[in-house]
């Protein structure tokens, strides 16, 4: 049986690390807020913003909501991140996504300044993680490494297969992957042989946004498995990307979904926002 990689007990310890960072740097004088925009009322997004500032406030630092209406125009939230990009108190800038279809995402993302991109989706936060340079980097493929280090899981010179190539998770996984010096293969949907390509992987990233596609036949025995997937299956509960019972039995350690890498990007986008009041 695999051992389980557990994310929520994980989260919490890097929230308590970062809480009392938050207040050593109060100490300092360095303080800061996260501003949180949503447009429309989504209603995982409101979640998604909920947790955000329910994290804000348990690590001690600000937060800023702008709750937009639906039919906002791109331009009045152009004009609001530049409003934001300009004050000195806003450290961190997110925009939750997905927008709606009349704002373009790509203007948006370009419109956040690099120094207070908290998401790490900016390109230019980006080039810098191509090529090992400081920037922010994108809060789940960062979780996905902190658990893996904190539950002791080797990286340097393991064979590692990311399935997926999304610009927010399979790319810069494999990117990060790749920075703790794993030998990399980036898996996607017109890949041949998948199965047999994934049983090469000691470290197996799934990021393929499909319920339980990830069985025992995609899995070495001994393999650790990481399930970035989230769903929600017929009966409403939340399910990854793996078959989590059956490929348990087989893997030396796996994360479950929930308790997975949900939480760590919470906890890392946290993280993301100490460092920008660090560097303020
Ligand atoms: P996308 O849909 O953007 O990307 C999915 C990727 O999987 C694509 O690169 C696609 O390939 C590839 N793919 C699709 N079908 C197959 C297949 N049959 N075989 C091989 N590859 C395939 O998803 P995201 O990257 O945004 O998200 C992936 C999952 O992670 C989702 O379940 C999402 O909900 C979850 N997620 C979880 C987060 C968390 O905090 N835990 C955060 C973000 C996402 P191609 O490029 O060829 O189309």
């Amino acid at each position: 049986m695999a051992a389980i990689i557990d994310g929520k007990k994980i989260s919490g310890q890097i929230k308590d690390e970062l809480k009392e960072k938050v207040s050593a740097l109060k100490k300092e004088g360095k303080t800061g807020a996260l501003a949180v925009i949503q447009v429309g009322s989504d209603p995982a997004s409101s979640v998604y913003v909920r947790n955000k500032k329910n994290a804000c406030a348990y690590i001690g630092i600000e937060s800023l909501a702008y709750e937009l209406p639906e039919e906002t125009s791109e331009k009045e939230l152009l004009g609001l991140i530049e409003e934001l990009n300009e004050k000195e108190e806003v450290r961190g800038i997110l925009v939750q996504l997905p927008l709606p279809p009349h704002i373009d995402e790509g203007k948006v993302i370009l419109a956040i300044r690099p120094e207070k991109d908290v998401d790490g989706f900016h390109p230019q936060s980006v080039g810098s993680m191509v090529i090992g340079e400081k920037g922010f980097v994108s809060c789940t493929p960062a979780g996905v490494i902190q658990l893996l280090k904190r539950s002791g899981v080797e990286i340097e010179g393991k064979r590692c297969v990311v399935v997926g190539r999304s610009n927010i998770v399979g790319k810069p996984m494999a990117l990060l992957m790749l920075r703790e010096n794993a030998t990399v293969t980036i898996a996607h949907s017109r890949t041949k042989n998948l199965p047999e390509l994934c049983r090469q992987a000691d470290i197996l990233i799934v990021a393929v946004g499909k319920p339980q596609m990830i069985g025992t036949e995609y899995v070495r025995e001994g393999a650790v498995v990481i399930d970035v997937g989230i769903h929600r299956n017929a009966d409403n509960k939340l399910c990854g990307d793996v078959k989590f019972d059956e490929v348990e039995k087989i893997a030396s350690a796996i994360t479950p979904v929930p308790g997975g890498v949900g939480p760590m990007t919470i906890a890392m986008l946290m993280a993301n926002c100490v460092q920008s009041i660090e560097e303020g």
